[in-house]
Order: structure tokens, then C-alpha cells, then sequence
């Protein structure tokens, strides 16, 4: 991301300093510009229904476009109108009734992060992810739903109708980026996805922070809808699987705990998001809104789909093992972010206070000890490992499940690019200084 115009990122702050709010025309150099947003806005849901299609199946079958059902896999409900319409209607009511919990499950009001740096401009922030995640799971193991007979039954259809809504929604943001707010002033506007170059800002997101009265969409899309579907999906994966076969297998109870697990962590924590780049820098355009909503409960769930009717069957012993790897990574995970945040929000904390740390001219310190002394992003390793787990415990027989391996590989690597970049940008000579000090970006001693 590179700015152009009057607004330039501020070396103390590190964030957009600007007389007014009127954001800079971005330069449109993400993702590969206009053309490579274009592109990738028209694959990703191509891919959502391919992987679906491999996922079923349980082998890479690269044909599938000259099979004589390819039209199933592409337009799933083109034959059958009412049903992909109902599939529609029952999406728009999941989301309704999530809306419905926020506004009356109790939550803590919290104040976000400044809004482009002006710390007089911060957005209030509704926290009551935990309880929802509660309620909603409570409620469907306590009615015994069998989910099989929706979600799994019908997964294909729901992915076309959910990814038809994602590029209705993200339309709707765009469109109404331009009009005025209550106040009848211009919206504001997200530094990364203001190019005037309608597909690219479409897909960065025009405006920084949606919302109808206090209803932020971005917030709520981030970890509610998607991310609670995502253990619905799975859960209906392991019901469809006893249905079959009379039995639940250990992979697919262990997936199904580790992704509950890691989507409970996710909204335990809510409050972490608020200070994400997601929150705070990308507009909530199509990349987010389609991330959000499809590409993470329908790809995200993939290994679960494959397990229904490809189930390896490992022993005991090497389900111990992926558990344990998983254990691992997840101790990496939250031990390093923990440090972090502990040592940003209070440097003499005894867990914290014997570390080693570099000033710097922006004012802020940079580990250079403990978990960040090791590798720059040993965070991201930790999260990679329990991401591995996922595809491990379906076993070697075929390629399929390990698309999530691969994905989350190119995820993190291509984020941890991003974030050099923007650390270059606040920091400049110190971030060299760091990098110097801190050689390894992933692992010690190797990458
Ligand atoms: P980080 O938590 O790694 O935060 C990066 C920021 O931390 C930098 O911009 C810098 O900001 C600060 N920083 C960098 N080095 C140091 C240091 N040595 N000492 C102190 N501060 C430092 O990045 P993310 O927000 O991307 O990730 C958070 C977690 O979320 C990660 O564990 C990641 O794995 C996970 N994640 C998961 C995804 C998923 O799909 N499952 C997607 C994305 C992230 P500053 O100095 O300005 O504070």
C-alpha cells in the first residue's frame, strides 16, 4: 500500500496524518492493481465451488470442467431456482438472527482505535461475540438439530446463494460509500481502497467503517456469521459421517475441536479485533466481505467434508501425535502474542520486565528478546502448525485436504509481507536495525 497526495503516514504515530478528513487518492498497487483484483473478485468464488466439488469427491479431479455435470459445480442451483431462493432466505435469516442477538444479548460498549490516528475520533464497538458463540452453540446441541439435513445436505447450493449475497453486500457498501452520513457529511474513507478505479475499490473496500447507527458491519461480519457457520458446517460434517457410517472417527472429532476451539479463542478475544489492520486500514469492500462470509465457513471447512467420506482412520497414536503438534502450535501462538500485548501495554509486568527491547525513533520498543527475539513472526508459525494439523488428520491418501495448508502458507507469508512493508514505512532505519538483530522471520536459525 503507498499513498499519494497531501496525507503521509506519520514516523511517531505510524498512522495517516492529514489537515482534514479528506483521504488521499490510494495508489492501486495491491494485489496486483486493478486487473488482479478484477481477477481475483471472479476466481475465489470459482475456487469456493471447485474446492467443494474436489472435497466431495477426494481426489484432485483437474477435469472437472469437462465433466457432464461441470454446470452442478459452477451454478449448483441453476436448475432449481426455489431452492437456491431458499437457501438465500436461510442465510438472510442465520445473519438476521445474529444481528437480533447483538442488539439484545448484554455486551460491553468499548471504544475503537483512533480513526486514521485522530484520537478524537474513535467509534464505538459492541462486544458480545462470546456470549453469542455460547447461545448459538448451546442452542443447537441442546435441540439436537440434525444440521446434516440442511447444511451438508444442501453445502453446495448454500455456497452459490452465499456467495451471490456476498457480491450483493459488497455492492450495496460500495454504492452507498458515496452517499452522505447522518450528518450529512462524505464517509469516511478507507486509505487503501480510495484508487477511483471502481473493481479496485470494490474489492479494498471504499469505506473504512460501514454502519447503521451503531451496527458496524465490518466488526460484526469479521467473527460472527462467517466464523460460527464454519463450526456449524463442521458439525453437520461429523452428524452426516455417523449417519453413514454409524460412527463419529477421531479425526473428524478432533477437527471438529479444533476449529471450535480456535473460533471460540477468536471471540473470547473479540476485543483483539479492534486494533487489527482489518479493522483499523482495509476498507469493507469485497476482499473482506467475501473472506468473511463464504470463503471462510465453506473452504475453511473443507478437511470436514473431505472426512465424511474419506476418513483415514488413524490410529490412536498418530492422533495423539497431531494433537500434540497442535497443543504446540497453539502455545506458540498465544504465548507470543500474549507477550506482546503484555509488554505493549505494560512494560515493568514482571512476565515481561527481565526482556530485551530496541527504542526506537517513533517512541515505541521492539522486542528483541523472549518469543520476537527469536523469529520477527514466530506468531504466524505457531498459527501454521495448528493450521497443518487440520489437513494431517486427514491422513495421506489424497492431495485435496491439503489445500489449506498450502493456502494458509501463502496467507501468512504474503500478510507477513504486507506488515514488513507498513513496519518500513513507520519505522524506517530501526525497522533495519530490528531486522538485523531479529534475522529470522519464521523459524530460528532457518528461515
Ligand atoms: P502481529 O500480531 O504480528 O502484529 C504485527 C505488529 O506488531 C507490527 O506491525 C508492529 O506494530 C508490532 N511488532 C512487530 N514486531 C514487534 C516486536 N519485536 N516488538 C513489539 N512489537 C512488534 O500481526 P497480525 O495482526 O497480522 O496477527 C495477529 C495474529 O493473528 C497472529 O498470530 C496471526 O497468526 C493471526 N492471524 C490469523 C489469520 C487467520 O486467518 N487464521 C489471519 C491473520 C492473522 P507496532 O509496532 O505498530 O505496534
Amino acid at each position: 500500500m503507498s499513498l499519494t497526495g497531501k496525507a503521509t503516514l506519520n514516523a511517531k504515530t505510524g498512522m495517516l496524518s492529514h489537515s482534514n478528513q479528506k483521504i488521499p487518492t490510494t495508489h492501486a498497487d495491491e494485489f496486483g492493481g486493478p486487473f488482479g483484483t478484477l481477477l481475483t473478485t471472479l476466481a475465489l468464488p470459482v475456487l469456493v465451488l471447485v474446492l467443494a466439488h474436489w472435497a466431495k469427491k477426494g481426489y484432485l479431479d483437474l477435469f472437472f470442467f469437462s465433466d457432464e455435470d461441470s454446470r452442478t459445480i459452477f451454478c449448483p442451483s441453476c436448475d432449481n431456482l426455489p431452492l437456491l431462493l431458499k437457501c438465500a432466505a436461510g442465510l438472510c435469516a442465520w445473519f438476521l438472527a445474529l444481528v437480533i442477538l447483538w442488539a439484545l444479548l448484554p455486551g460491553l460498549w468499548v471504544e475503537g482505535a483512533p480513526v486514521h490516528g485522530n484520537p478524537n475520533h474513535r467509534l464505538p464497538y459492541k462486544l458480545n461475540g462470546h456470549l453469542t458463540f455460547w447461545v448459538v452453540i448451546g442452542s443447537v446441541v441442546l435441540s439436537r438439530l440434525p444440521l446434516n439435513e440442511y447444511l451438508y445436505r444442501y453445502y453446495e447450493n448454500l455456497a452459490f446463494a452465499d456467495i451471490a449475497l456476498c457480491f450483493l453486500l459488497a455492492g450495496y457498501l460500495y454504492i452507498s460509500s458515496f452517499a452522505k452520513d447522518q450528518h450529512g457529511k462524505p464517509k469516511v474513507l478507507s486509505i487503501v481502497g480510495n484508487s477511483g478505479n471502481a473493481a479496485y475499490d470494490f474489492f479494498m473496500g471504499r469505506e473504512l467503517n460501514p454502519r447503521i447507527g451503531r451496527f458496524d458491519w465490518k466488526q460484526f461480519c469479521e467473527l460472527r456469521p462467517g466464523l460460527i457457520l464454519w463450526v456449524l458446517l463442521n458439525y453437520a460434517c461429523a452428524q452426516q459421517q455417523y449417519k453413514v457410517y454409524g460412527k463419529v472417527s477421531g479425526s473428524m472429532v478432533l477437527l471438529n475441536v479444533f476449529h471450535a476451539f480456535y473460533v471460540w479463542d477468536s471471540l473470547h478475544m473479540e476485543r483483539a479485533i479492534l486494533t487489527t489492520m482489518d479493522i483499523t486500514t482495509d476498507g469493507f469492500g469485497f476482499m473482506l466481505v467475501f473472506g468473511d462470509l463464504a470463503w471462510v465457513p465453506f473452504t475453511y471447512n473443507h478437511p470436514a467434508k473431505y472426512l465424511v467420506h474419506h476418513d483415514p482412520n488413524l490410529s490412536t497414536p498418530v492422533l495423539a501425535a497431531i494433537f500434540g503438534l497442535y497443543v504446540l502450535g497453539f502455545y506458540i501462538f498465544r504465548a507470543a502474542n500474549s507477550q506482546k500485548d503484555m509488554f505493549r501495554s505494560n512494560p515493568n509486568d514482571p512476565r515481561v520486565a527481565h526482556l530485551t527491547y530496541m527504542p526506537t525513533k517513533r517512541g515505541t520498543r521492539l522486542l528483541t528478546s523472549g518469543w520476537w527475539g527469536m523469529a520477527r513472526k514466530i506468531n504466524y508459525t505457531g498459527d501454521y502448525l495448528m493450521g497443518l494439523t487440520y489437513s494431517l488428520l486427514c491422513g495421506f491418501d489424497s492431495i485435496v485436504p491439503y489445500y489449506y495448508a498450502v493456502y494458509f502458507c501463502i496467507l501468512l507469508v504474503h500478510r507477513s509481507i504486507r506488515d514488513d512493508v507498513l513496519c518500513q514505512d513507520k519505522y524506517g532505519k530501526d525497522w533495519d536495525e530490528y531486522k538485523r538483530q531479529v534475522p529470522y522471520r519464521f523459524i530460528p536459525g532457518i528461515v
